[in-house]
């Protein structure tokens, strides 16, 4: 007989069944001994009469916690007043006829059935597949595949087509520390892991794909905070002729949706989302990222709002000219500034003149944020499609017109060969489950994390190679 799912089972009250899976808790009642068997679907009761074969009788005294077990009987009705409301399969039972063990457990670092005496976060997290093995991790997961399935289809349905960028890539200005992967080939040249697929999405762009989207694995070298990681999944999308209105019309349509249909028990506090300037939030919550809810006791309210015109510099002493970009260095200010930047670009020579400008720091930004309780779950914003305003961003940032088009020379070259208008966004989709999810930090919605100073306890990196590698790679450690 074919195993089905203790999901599948609950329909076949009275039918032999075969159910295969892990030994949750085990108790002796008088002659009679109860397990529960755990597979990914839940739980249910098994409960073998003393008068069963030899062979199971023997299984049943070695079984322990998860050891793997397949059990074949006959699906019952729970004796009245045994019943657990708790469990979809709570009334149910497994009458077990045959108990084989299919493999054994060494006693596990920490209970599997109770999370509540869960063990130190570094014994969790070395022992990932069993503490992925508790109900609640085993949700997350669920959550985060079904939101991340809703995405897909959505964006499928508006048009859009997902397309994969390259992992190995060049180093970018991103505002963090590049990953950098040496080359064995060409000796003292590195490839860089991709802090976004910035540049290539808008390639896409320029290539004629007018939608795309990515769930894309983002790397970033920064120290390692509650809500960061050294490699992260974003929702990355970008759309040709469009406005921030478009870009931000169909991203809250998407969110509502996801929260609608995967979390049907969670409410959003207002809708449309509020749309806040940069100064509106800053001059009343101290922060451009507010936690809008009314009441913040309450797990299931969501506050979603937008932020909208930063600026688009800000100061920065290891600059040049005194200046960096407050979110994408690709991003186009908002169109009233546009003249005003582009004058920046014959006055470079004087660079010193720059530090002190008073316009730059006035300059908008097209960019918008996508706030929920308190925390940033996206952002995006209109690009510079034409070379000349991308020039005038960057000398502003302090790079001649040769260092631009040198070091984004793609770029450069596509947007003097038909670049249409274009923007998008980039969500973080660790920290967008994680609040979804109610986690205090995403390690619990990612499935492999690092810890907090970004080591894998699980496989043991980073770690060292041998000097063949390093060899062969042209490489000696310092
Ligand atoms: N690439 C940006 C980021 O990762 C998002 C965007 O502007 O689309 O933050």
């Amino acid at each position: 007989m074919t195993r089905i799912l203790i999901s599948e089972a609950i329909n076949k009250v009275g039918d032999q069944v075969v159910l295969k899976g892990w030994v949750h808790a085990r108790r002796n009642l008088g002659k009679m001994v109860f397990f529960d068997l755990r597979d990914m679907s839940g739980l249910m009761q098994v409960i073998v009469p003393p008068n069963a074969e030899e062979a199971t009788i023997k299984a049943v005294k070695e079984i322990r916690p998860e050891f793997v077990v397949s059990a074949s009987g006959v699906v019952q009705a729970r004796k009245a007043g045994s019943e657990n409301d708790k469990l979809a399969s709570g009334k149910l039972e497994l009458l077990c006829e045959k108990l084989e063990i299919l493999n054994e457990a060494k006693t596990p670092p920490f209970e599997i059935d109770n999370e509540d005496r869960q063990a130190s976060e570094e014994l969790r997290l070395k022992y990932r597949y069993l503490d992925l093995r508790h109900e609640r991790l085993q949700k997350n997961l669920s959550l985060r595949h079904e939101v991340i399935l809703f995405i897909r289809q959505f964006l499928s349905e508006r048009g859009f087509r997902e397309v994969e960028t390259p992992i190995l890539s060049k180093s970018t200005p991103e505002g963090a520390r590049d990953y950098l992967v040496p080359s064995r080939l060409y000796k003292g040249k590195f490839y860089a892991l991709p802090q976004s697929p910035q540049q290539y999405k808008q390639l896409l762009m320029c290539a004629g794909v007018e939608r795309y989207f990515q769930i894309a694995r983002c790397f970033r070298d920064e120290d390692t905070r509650g809500d960061r990681q050294p490699e992260f999944t974003q929702l990355d999308l970008e759309m040709s002729f469009v406005e921030r209105e478009d870009v931000m019309r169909l991203n809250e349509e998407l969110l509502i949706e996801i929260i609608k249909n995967i979390c049907p028990e969670k409410k959003i506090q207002e809708v449309p989302f509020p749309r806040l300037t940069y100064n509106e939030v800053m001059n009343n919550y101290r922060t451009d990222r507010p936690d809008l809810r009314k009441d913040k006791n309450d797990p299931n309210l969501l506050a979603f709002c937008w932020v909208v015109d930063f600026p688009f510099f800000e100061k920065d002493d290891d600059s040049p000219t005194g200046w960096t970009f407050t979110h994408n260095p690709f991003s186009k200010p908002k169109d009233e500034y546009i003249e005003a930047m582009k004058s920046f670009g014959v006055s470079l020579s004087q660079a010193h003149i720059l530090k002190n400008d008073k316009v730059i720091p006035t300059i908008l930004t097209t960019q918008y944020d996508i706030v929920l309780n308190g925390w940033e779950i996206g952002g995006g914003s209109i690009r510079n499609h034409k070379l000349e305003d991308l020039l005038a961003v960057f000398k502003i940032l302090g790079y001649s017109g040769k260092e631009v088009t040198d070091n984004f020379s793609a770029i450069c070259h596509a947007l003097q060969l038909g670049a249409p208008p274009h923007g998008g966004i980039a969500w973080g989709l660790d920290r967008l489950i994680m609040v979804l999810a109610n986690e205090p930090n995403i390690r619990e919605v990612i499935a492999f994390p690092k810890t907090a100073d970004a080591k894998d306890l699980l496989m043991g990196s980073p770690d060292e190679v041998t000097p063949e590698q390093l060899n062969e790679l042209g490489i000696e450690v310092k």
